[in-house]
């Protein structure tokens, strides 16, 4: 029986952390191929050696129309930064390319966009702020105790290079668990702050607090104040290794629907 072709892949934010991680994961599957590197910097050089694999052929370039119209990928895989990621998917989708995003930071009016221009060319684009697993369950977690535990604080932990803050998943969170209970403001009706910003950002009542510090990866942890006792939920992503099969599992299905699809609950059986 003939092998079935092997997905196109282009990686954008090929010499960043997570860009790098993508480009191995690519190297050790068999059903997916690379056949192009996005970034702006160490154009030429060859994206399997900047990943630390062996060579693939495909040299990093900074212009996603040649890159497109030159490979004919079937799928951009985008971590970059939440500027240079509207202009990527922008190019890909009028070239027909399925975006799978992990780049944070989207406005919803953006994925609203993404969406509908899909739908215009007739394919399947993807975005998540978080592509492992146990953060997934973490989320239906979260929203299952925000039903018996309201009251709800969030504590997000990464590393100090990271641009935007709340993370994309504490925001998913947040949306998730506003959900799951009614809204109501938390804490005492005359609380101040003695320092701006002691008590974090609020979404619809909930406190999220963003930790930078180098050493960490990525780490959510969810409080639930109760009367006598208090419930945490926590997860940690330790290496960036952890989101490779959710980015995997995206770039495999990101085909089989039309239009815009958030959040790799959504995608996992
Ligand atoms: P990073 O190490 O800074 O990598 C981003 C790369 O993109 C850098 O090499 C950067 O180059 C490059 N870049 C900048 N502008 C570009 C453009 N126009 N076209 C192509 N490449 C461009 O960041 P990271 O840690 O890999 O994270 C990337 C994004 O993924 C962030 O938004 C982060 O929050 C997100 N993230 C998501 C998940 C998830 O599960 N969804 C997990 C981890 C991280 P310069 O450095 O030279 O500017």
């Amino acid at each position: 029986m003939a092998e079935s072709t092997p997905i196109r892949v282009v990686v954008a934010g090929a010499k960043g952390r997570m860009g790098r991680e993508v480009i191995r994961m690519i190297a050790q599957t068999s059903d997916l191929a690379l056949v192009g590197a996005i970034d702006v910097s160490r154009l030429g050089e060859d994206a399997g050696v900047v990943a630390g694999v062996a060579p693939l052929g495909v040299p990093l370039e900074d212009d996603p129309q040649y890159v497109f119209s030159t490979r004919k990928p079937d799928v951009l895989v985008d971590f970059t930064n939440p500027q240079a990621v509207i202009r990527n998917v922008d190019i890909a989708i009028a070239n027909g390319v399925s975006p799978v995003i992990g780049t944070t930071g989207l406005t919803n009016d953006e994925i609203q966009r993404f969406d509908h221009a899909c739908r215009q060319q007739g394919i399947g684009g993807f975005a998540c702020p978080n592509f492992s697993l146990g953060a997934v369950l973490l989320m239906r977690f979260a929203q299952q105790a925000a039903r018996y535990l309201p009251d709800v604080e969030i504590i997000e932990m990464h590393h100090d290079q990271k641009r935007d803050a709340p993370s994309g998943t504490a925001l998913r969170l947040a949306e998730l668990i506003a959900e799951a209970r009614q809204p109501h403001l938390q804490g005492h009706p005359d609380a101040f702050e003695k320092l701006d910003g002691a008590r974090g950002a609020t979404y619809e009542g909930m406190h999220i607090h963003s930790v930078r510090l180098p050493g960490y990866v990525a780490h959510h942890e969810v409080l639930f104040g109760g009367h006598g006792q208090v419930l945490s939920l926590r997860h940690d992503s330790l290496s960036r290794e952890d989101f490779m099969p959710g980015v995997r599992l995206a770039i495999q299905k990101v085909r089989s629907w039309i239009g815009f699809v958030y959040g790799l609950e959504n995608i996992v059986d």
